[in-house]
């Protein structure tokens, strides 16, 4: 085992025992929550090193860098960025699931490209602005369920359930228990998709108290990045 293996192998038991102690803590069964490490600025050699060590859902921002690692490491590849529109030709062939989705606009897009998709349907995500600040993803809550209808009418793609970001200027246990009584309600009105993807290095206990299903991990493991995104 070469020392960056045994670096990362070390930084994810940490963050597995983490994530034990905050779903005991909140009485959650530990089954339930999945863990995807979150590759993007990191070299394809430590996503294969997660590989080895059994981790198989990794999460990028950027089309570019998923296309290419995606190609050499198989896994279920999460796209988690900002969309851009001519992008998604390209993420929509190697991503099994975008956790960003918030617009009407996209999903069109989306629909004509996964058409075909059947019999393995895209993962969506919609995701919810929890500071009403337009511009830096995600829809408003109340917008939620008319979005939630239209991806439930689209082919070839499966409804999730919610994602989110905690905003920099709110702490992000408000953020989150703000979080858990819309994605109740949401759960409610869709019981189908009842997934919720929040939390990251810093705030992933937090987002389990709160009912996050899927934490997208990062720094925790693979350290910090030099490059920000
Ligand atoms: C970068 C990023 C993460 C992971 O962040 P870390 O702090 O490195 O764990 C999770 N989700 C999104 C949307 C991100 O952009």
């Amino acid at each position: 085992m070469t020392s960056r293996s045994a670096e990362i192998a070390n930084n994810l038991a940490q963050v597995r025992e983490e994530i034990a102690r905050s779903a005991t803590r909140a009485n959650r069964n530990i089954n339930e929550i999945e863990l995807i490490v979150v590759t993007k600025t990191f070299p394809v050699s430590d996503v294969a090193i997660l590989h080895e060590i059994g981790i198989r859902d990794f999460g990028e921002n950027r089309d570019s860098e998923g296309a290419a690692k995606s190609l050499e490491v198989q896994g279920n590849w999460h796209f988690q960025g900002q969309i851009q529109s001519n992008k998604l030709k390209s993420i929509t062939s190697w991503a099994s699931y975008i956790h960003s989705l918030d617009s009407q606009e996209h999903l069109g897009k989306i629909a004509t490209l996964c058409k075909e998709r059947e019999s393995d349907p895209l993962g969506i995500f919609i995701q919810v602005s929890l500071d009403g600040v337009q511009g830096r993803g995600g829809v408003a809550p109340q917008d939620l369920n008319f979005l939630a209808d239209q991806v439930l009418a689209t082919g070839g793609v499966r409804l999730m359930g919610l994602m989110a970001v905690a905003p920099l200027d709110i702490p992000a246990d408000v953020a989150f228990a703000q979080l858990a009584v819309i994605h109740n309600a949401f759960s409610m009105q869709y019981p189908h998709a009842s997934a919720l993807s929040a939390g990251m290095s810093g705030d992933f206990e937090s987002a389990i108290t709160h009912g996050a299903t899927h934490i997208r991990v990062g720094s925790s493991i693979l350290g910090s990045r030099t490059s920000a995104l």
